[in-house]
């Protein structure tokens, strides 16, 4: 079984070897924690979500180590604290449980370790010690930074020498800094803002060393996999190579780096200008007039595109995606779990995970009601992991219908509506779409439907 992964270091598709395969490591870069995730942010999830699984299946659920952060201290955190008054771990105890609950709702499975960035402060100061020790690190006024003249294949992974990104950056210039493009590795701290005591004073981590420090404590020097959005190459991944490196020279940190591409709303970049900027809560519980998409029908509209393109999310799509996983549910939903996985879908995750033909050969086994290999694989990419949801079941509501009608009726006879209110509401608050009109009461189960809480009002 060989698993092939496009290495952004050397922007080759490679044979995947692992360091070790009774314990495959891979490290993602998670969220910044004070506001609700967008639904680009959901992308990385789910595609490191597949490869996490795909990685449990060849090498043993309990052979992989999946490592994803939650940065909890950061300045758009403490600017959201001071303008609304709250505190910061509030506001981040808060956004971690929100992008959990989310993450889930798409099917990403959680990852086997989630740092936080403040339970390693002094794991980071005792990095940023030793990268001033052996000459890669200075301090000046108060902060600590990182020299990236004194780390030689600084910009390799993006492909830049340190002259061009001075021309193309928006760099910080800082009368402290010796080169323009050295970044911050500690910085001080007033005493209304979070700090640490440190060798420097009271202060706050920059914001790449914290997955330096963090992967180094819970994967090691070396380790397997590096993943993240391409947005984050430079200077994030950058900067986090020249500090794992330079302060670990024996080991090697990421030895395959892999970068989803972005994505992009009805065509266009997402901005909050353009009125297309939408949370991954928004489209789960329906907005702007919009009915709730489920969290798999999400995944299936995210999987259809490769990870290293750009995905367009469009509203035909989710349509497009809710009947196929609707056909496919009932298919695959009751038959018997097959031992064996399809190979070819096995394969086309294994070639770079290629999800979009792996769901191209769903759609053969679907025509060919091959059931139990279309569930086995609808498993292994994230699918029907609670059975089938009520929203793909087609339930029948006609009977209730048919009594909201009736109660109508009768309401519009003695002019007290109560009945028929105490109905629509416990049918609304069951997930139930309700149309009345003159020519009738017309049911649909939505997005959220729950049969359960229709029970005992016929
Ligand atoms: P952030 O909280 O901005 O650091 O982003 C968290 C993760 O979401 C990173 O891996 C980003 O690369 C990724 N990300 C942000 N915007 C998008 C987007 N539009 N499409 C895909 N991934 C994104
Ligand atoms: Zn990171």
């Amino acid at each position: 079984m060989t698993i092939k992964l496009t290495n952004s270091k050397t922007r080759k598709k490679e044979v995947f070897e692992p360091i070790d395969p009774n314990n495959v490591r891979m490290y993602v870069c998670g969220p910044t924690v004070y506001d609700r995730a967008h639904i680009g942010n959901a992308r990385p999830v789910i595609v490191f979500d597949v490869l996490y699984r795909l990685l449990r299946h060849v090498y043993g659920p309990d052979h992989v180590t999946y490592v994803r952060n939650f940065t909890d201290v950061d300045d758009k955190i403490n600017a959201r604290a001071a303008e609304s008054g709250r505190s910061i771990r509030e506001i981040t105890d808060e956004t971690t449980q929100w992008y959990l609950d989310d993450m889930r709702a798409v099917g990403a499975m959680d990852p086997d370790q989630m740092p936080r960035a403040t339970e390693f402060i002094g794991a980071m100061i005792s990095m940023i010690e030793g990268l001033i020790a052996n000459g890669h690190a200075y301090t000046a006024e108060g902060h600590v930074l990182f020299s990236v003249e004194s780390y030689k294949d600084y910009g390799k992974l993006s492909g830049r020498s340190i002259d061009d990104m001075i021309a193309g950056a928006r760099v910080e210039v800082a009368p402290y800094k010796r080169n323009p493009m050295d970044f911050v590795l500690w910085k001080p701290s007033s005493d209304d803002l979070p700090g640490w005591d440190s060798p420097w004073g009271r202060g706050r981590p920059g914001w790449h060393i914290e997955c330096s420090a963090m992967s180094y404590e819970l994967l090691g020097e070396s380790f397997d996999i590096h993943g993240g959005g391409n947005d984050l190459m430079f200077p994030h991944h950058e900067n986090e190579i020249a500090q794992s490196c330079c302060a670990h020279p024996q080991g090697c940190f990421a030895r395959y780096w892999l970068h989803n591409e972005m994505l992009q709303v009805e065509g266009k970049k997402m901005s909050k200008s353009l009125g297309n900027f939408f949370t991954v809560r928004d489209l789960l519980d329906g907005h702007d007039g919009m009915p709730g998409v489920p969290g798999e029908v999400i995944r299936f509209v995210f999987l259809s595109t490769h990870y290293r393109k750009p995905m367009d999310w469009t509203a035909e799509k989710a349509e497009q995606a809710k009947a196929t996983l609707m056909k496919w549910y009932r298919q695959a939903g009751e038959a018997i779990d097959s031992a064996e996985l399809y190979q070819p879908v096995v394969d086309a995750l294994s070639d770079d995970l290629n999800t979009a033909a792996a769901i191209a050969e769903m759609h053969q086994l679907s025509h060919a009601n091959d059931q139990p290999a279309l569930r086995a694989s609808m498993h292994l990419m994230g699918f029907l992991q609670n059975g089938i949801p009520d929203w793909a079941r087609g339930v029948d509501l006609l009977d209730y219908a048919d009594r909201l009608s009736e109660l109508r009726t009768i309401a519009m006879e003695t002019k007290d509506f109560s009945a028929v209110d105490a109905m629509k509401t416990a049918l609304l608050d069951a997930g139930v779409e309700v149309r009345m009109s003159k020519a009738g009461v017309e049911l649909d189960a939505g997005p959220n439907f729950d049969a359960a809480k229709l029970e005992g009002l016929l």
